[in-house]
């Protein structure tokens, strides 16, 4: 029988209606590069989204499945541009700057982007793929002085695109399963591939991520948009701010730890969201020039790589700031899971606490998590059993986009993450690994993050990445490069063993080190152990 309830359509739009209808005062501030500070309201947003839209559809000739790319920072014309262009019923393609040339090429013309607004600092960077674009028509430039120069063809400005649209424009009727979003995965593991999103799968993703369980996220609050808007739509948070109310604070390029440190105390930011390597640089700026008054920084919300105990128990310790864990792919919109305490773990000394804290946390509702094993099995819940993390919900992928290549789904239709993890009796699922960097010397499983996280709480060491190398013996073994955190500092490969082997069995314990100024970083910020990999076999790793 079916039910008798509205078939109410899960949009973008019923986002953007709310939040203008309900939070319509709300703010939207940008600090732009040179100090320049912009703020206006969800208000006003709103009506420069309606004029987008009539400029999208009557001078662009943008219609429903169409692709509009963006190459843009985070700042308010990018919110605009997630509403107005998926309210028309064409696809936001979030294009990610930090990609190689090859890689922007390539995800522009896979996609058939017909227009790209991209912002006047980032340029020339499309100016030297242009003429290989095949399917662009138009380039709208952003954040440009009126007498920008510009090799690119058929430009022209956002201002002058949008000012004399009318701000009357009514939204067409979407079917909530159709494509709101586009973006490519970050190519940790080889050519981007495509995830589309939906406008259900957006519109349910950021009700649950701003749930108090989950992201914790109210009207009350003041939240800066860390993670980039080019990165699976900077994790939803435009899309939770307006369903929340949260006044919305986006960075542009200000992403230096001082810049950010600036930004969280001008405007009093007391929710954030970023990579881990951001907020380690947060950290550390922080202790070298400690504030005068305490932040209203109250909790940061960290993914994309492990956050380490030692993170967290500092940034709580020394500024009493709450770091908490979330876990999440591309491919999962990103958000999966999240890791915060309940009641059950009151009883706990505060390093089991912080044990829990520091794991990947608990599936979201509409997200189901589960361990298949090397033999095909189901793991049981034990915390113990390792196996690849396998995921199926509301907001989890069905296929990349343009292929049919499903090595990366089950029979049964679950997501197979790449990732190995366990998962408690709590149901608290903890990365071990991505399967690619898990090291197995010996005949015995290593995880490399673990390793990682416990050199990153070794005073003198400020990055750690751990990656197999070939051993004649072992098959496999460790080889840690590490990053100190002053380059007067000695810290000896016996003195490193003496202190890993608190945690660690002998076996598990890199006994090859090499010293680096910086760890290689993904174009989101990730440790690149395919580069790492690469300089060890070009043997520059010494
Ligand atoms: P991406 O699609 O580029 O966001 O990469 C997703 C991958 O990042 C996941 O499969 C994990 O390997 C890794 N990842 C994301 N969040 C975390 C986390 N909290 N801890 C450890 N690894 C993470």
């Amino acid at each position: 029988m079916k039910g008798l309830i509205m078939d109410y359509p899960l949009t973008t739009n019923t986002i953007l209606e709310y939040g203008n209808s309900v939070y319509h005062h709300k703010k939207i501030i940008t600090h732009l590069p040179d100090g320049i500070r912009h703020e206006y309201s969800f208000g006003d947003m709103y009506k420069r989204c309606k004029k987008l839209a009539n400029a999208l559809t009557q001078k662009l000739g943008i219609t429903n499945g169409d692709m509009v790319g963006t190459f843009a920072w985070n700042h308010g014309p990018h919110v605009e541009l997630y509403y107005g262009i998926s309210g028309i019923g064409a696809v936001c393609h979030t294009i990610n700057i930090r990609l190689s040339a090859n890689q922007i090429e390539y995800i522009i013309n896979n996609s058939e982007d017909k227009v790209i607004f991209v912002d006047a600092t980032l340029v020339p960077l499309l100016e030297k793929i242009a003429p290989l674009l095949e399917t662009v028509e138009y380039y709208i430039l952003i954040n440009a002085a009126d007498d920008f120069i510009t090799t690119l063809p058929n430009t022209l400005h956002y201002e002058d695109l949008i000012r004399d649209q009318s701000e009357d424009f009514e939204w067409p009727e979407l079917n909530e399963n159709d494509a709101s979003g586009l973006c490519y995965t970050s190519g940790t593991t080889g050519l981007p591939k495509g995830v589309l999103y939906s406008h259900r799968s957006t519109f349910l993703h950021a009700t649950t991520i701003m749930s108090p369980n989950a992201g914790n996220f109210s009207n009350r609050d003041t939240v800066l948009l860390i993670v980039p808007q080019f990165h699976v739509m900077a994790w939803g948070f435009p899309y939770l701010c307006l369903l929340s109310g949260s006044n919305m604070v986006l960075p542009s390029s200000n992403l230096q730890p001082e810049a950010i440190i600036k930004i969280l105390i001008e405007e009093k930011v007391n929710k954030a969201n970023g990579v881990p390597t951001i907020w380690l640089g947060v950290y550390h700026a922080l202790k070298m020039n400690p504030p005068k008054e305490k932040l209203a920084l109250e909790e940061y919300l960290v993914g994309g790589s492990a956050l380490t105990k030692s993170l967290i128990e500092g940034f709580e310790k020394d500024f009493g700031i709450k770091g908490v864990q979330a876990w999440g792919m591309t491919e999962t919109s990103p958000l999966g899971t999240v890791s915060r305490l309940q009641p059950l773990h009151d009883c706990l000394s505060e390093d089991a606490k912080l044990t829990i804290r520091a794991k990947q946390g608990t599936a979201f509702p509409g997200v189901e998590l589960r361990i298949v094993t090397d033999d095909g099995n189901l793991a049981p819940t034990d915390g113990k059993t390792m196996g690849e993390l396998q995921i199926k919900g509301a907001w989890t992928i069905t296929s990349y986009f343009k292929t049919n290549n499903n090595e990366n789904f089950t029979k049964d239709g679950w997501f197979k993450t790449g990732d190995v993890s366990t998962i408690d009796q709590d149901g608290y699922m903890e990365i071990k690994d991505r399967t690619k960097d898990l090291i197995k010397s010996g005949g015995e499983w290593i995880s490399s993050v673990a390793l990682e996280s416990a050199l990153m709480a070794h005073p003198k060491i400020k990055e750690a990445a751990v990656i197999a190398i070939p051993d004649e013996k072992w098959v496999e073994k460790p080889l840690a490069s590490i990053v100190l955190m002053n380059n007067e500092d000695v810290v000896s490969e016996e003195e490193l063993i003496d202190f890993l082997s608190r945690e660690f069995v002998k076996y598990q314990i890199p006994k090859d080190y090499v010293y680096m100024n910086e760890v290689p970083k993904t174009s989101v910020g990730k440790f690149d152990k395919k580069e790492i990999r690469k300089l060890f076999a070009e043997g520059k790793l010494t």
